[in-house]
C-alpha cells in the first residue's frame, strides 16, 4: 500500500515535470512565431536581412576604390548593381563602402595563393540611392564551388555585412559555353550542390539580365548599421 502511494506520487512528479517541460516548448515555439511572421505584421522587421555567409579563405582587406576592377583580364562584361538597404528601415544606406571580390575568367584569385596582381577586387561607396557599381567580368569557377562573388559592406567604418552573390546556373551554363570560359574544363559544382549556397545562398541571387556584349547583375542587400 505504502509503495503504490509512493508510486504513484512519483508518477504525479513525473508528471509534473512533463507539464513543465511541455510549458517551456510552447513557451518558446511561441518566442520563435513572435520573431517571425508576427514581428513582420506588427511592423518591428520590414525588410529582409541579407543572410550572412562566410568570407572565405581569400578576402584581403583595404583594396582599391574603384569601379573597373577588370585590370583588362578577359570575359563577358558584368556590370555588378549593388544597393545597401537598412533592414530595418528599408531606406537606402549612402556612404556605405561596398568592397568585391572574385575569381577571374579562369577561377584564379588574384594576390593569393602566390598569385599577383589586384584584379577582380575593388571597393565602391553606395551613393544617396544606396547604389555603387561595378565593371567586371562574369567570374570562372574553382574547385569545389559554385559560381560566386564575394562582398562585404562597411558602415562607418564597421563591417556590416558579409556575403556572397550568386548566378542561376542555367545563365552560367550559357556563358560557359563561350571564351574564355570553354576552354576549361566542365565545373564541378552548381547552386544546389554547393556547401555555402545551401546555407541561405538563395537569397542572395542575382537577378541577372543581358545588356549589350554582357549582362547587368542586381542584388539589394538589407544590413543592420551596427
Ligand atoms: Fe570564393
Amino acid at each position: 500500500m505504502d509503495e503504490r502511494i509512493t508510486r504513484r506520487s512519483v508518477l504525479a512528479k513525473l508528471g509534473g515535470l512533463a507539464a513543465v517541460a511541455l510549458g517551456a516548448e510552447a513557451w518558446q515555439s511561441d518566442a520563435e512565431a513572435g520573431a517571425g511572421p508576427a514581428a513582420v505584421a506588427a511592423g518591428l522587421v520590414t525588410c529582409v536581412l541579407t543572410p550572412e555567409q562566410t568570407e572565405g579563405p581569400y578576402y584581403i582587406a583595404n583594396e582599391h576604390v574603384r569601379s573597373n576592377i577588370t585590370e583588362g583580364r578577359p570575359g563577358t562584361p558584368l556590370t555588378l548593381h549593388t544597393t545597401v538597404v537598412s533592414a530595418s528601415s528599408c531606406k537606402p544606406i549612402k556612404g556605405a563602402a561596398v568592397d568585391v571580390w572574385h575569381a577571374d575568367a579562369s577561377g584564379t584569385y588574384s594576390g593569393v595563393l602566390g598569385n599577383s596582381g589586384t584584379f577582380m577586387r575593388g571597393i565602391q561607396k553606395t551613393n544617396a540611392k544606396g547604389v555603387a557599381l561595378f565593371q567586371t567580368v562574369y567570374p570562372g569557377w574553382y574547385q569545389g564551388r559554385t559560381v560566386h562573388i564575394h562582398v562585404k559592406v562597411h558602415v562607418g567604418g564597421n563591417v556590416v555585412h558579409t556575403g556572397q552573390l550568386y548566378f542561376p546556373d542555367t545563365l552560367t551554363d550559357a556563358v560557359y559555353l563561350k571564351a574564355p570560359y570553354s576552354s576549361r574544363p566542365a565545373r564541378t559544382t552548381r547552386n544546389a550542390n554547393d556547401s555555402v549556397y545551401r546555407n541561405g545562398g538563395s537569397k542572395s541571387m542575382l537577378t541577372v539580365h543581358k545588356s549589350g556584349s554582357g549582362y547587368v547583375a542586381a542584388i539589394m542587400m538589407g544590413v543592420q548599421r551596427s
